[in-house]
């Protein structure tokens, strides 16, 4: 059912015009070992994204782009940008778009990109995900998660060695090596455990939950757009989700981005009137 979904899916995203695929249409949960129609393409980063989950074994699960109810989040949700279902731990990754340099460490509430834009700790956001998504599912696979941040290849990390230690249940990655460091984090814990700690079925149960619990209706995933932009720390006083030039609305992924990049100095603006100002 899921393969012909996507199969329906693909053929519909090819006639598609790039201002349709820009819009945050909440992705179908996916199996590991099917291809991805990049339905986000416009939004910076997502496409190699992408990519890493397919090289992904067959074996493992994952859903993308989930909106669930987090009654601890001041919107009251929380959005994970992508869930990894493997036999040896359940990764939550946050991805980032920021270029520039990453000042980090684990005791900091606050980063620093190249030195001035303020961003939250990314674990510390990853944290309250993994909370909301415990709540899900069963108290014996709670300790089963693995916190990743993504960060696309514009970027360099200034940030503690440790994030990059296979050991640690805290892992700060680029975008192209995600699916290596799922491959090398599982297989360090498999050598810790002889037998899995998900068995199909499991990963089954825990996908089923998440994919239940993910609210796909637009008007509150617009809802949840809305007030997250009032509590992000920017320079412009008016806290608007829309390019600059089209005043098309905008995610807040590509608003970050375009806020933490110097040449767009300080405005926003969507996939396409990047290039405009890139030129
Ligand atoms: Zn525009």
């Amino acid at each position: 059912m899921l393969l012909f979904l996507n199969f329906f899916k693909k053929k519909e995203n090819k006639k598609e015009d790039k201002s349709k695929t820009v819009s945050r249409i909440p992705s179908k949960p996916k199996k590991a070992n099917q291809r991805v129609t990049a339905e986000r393409i416009g939004e910076l980063g997502e496409y190699k994204i992408n990519i890493q989950l397919d090289q992904l074994p067959k074996e493992y699960y994952y859903l993308s782009d989930l909106l669930v109810k987090n009654p601890k989040a001041k919107s009251g949700y929380s959005q994970i940008d992508h869930v990894v279902l493997t036999p040896y731990g359940i990764f939550a990754i946050e991805t980032k778009n920021y270029q520039g340099t990453i000042y980090g460490g684990k005791e900091r509430k606050t980063w620093l990109v190249n030195g001035k834009f303020k961003m939250m700790n990314p674990f510390v956001q990853n944290y309250g995900h993994i909370q909301a998504l415990k709540s899900f599912i069963d108290e014996k696979y709670h300790d089963l998660f693995i916190s990743m941040v993504s960060f696309t290849k514009r970027c360099t990390f200034k940030v503690d060695l440790d994030y990059r230690k296979i050991a640690s249940n805290e892992l700060i990655v680029y975008d192209v090596e995600l699916s290596e460091f799922i491959h090398r984090k599982v297989s360090v814990l498999k050598i810790h455990h002889k037998e899995p700690l998900l068995t199909e079925s499991d990963i089954i149960t825990i996908f089923n939950a998440f994919s239940t619990a993910n609210i796909t209706d637009p008007i509150a995933r617009e809802d949840h757009n809305r007030l997250l932009g009032t509590h992000v720390s920017v320079k412009k006083t008016d806290t608007s989700f829309s390019c600059s030039v089209c005043n098309k609305p905008v995610s807040n992924k590509v608003k970050e981005y375009c806020l933490s990049n110097d040449k767009f100095k300080g405005n926003i603006y969507c996939y396409e009137h990047q290039k405009m100002v890139q030129k």
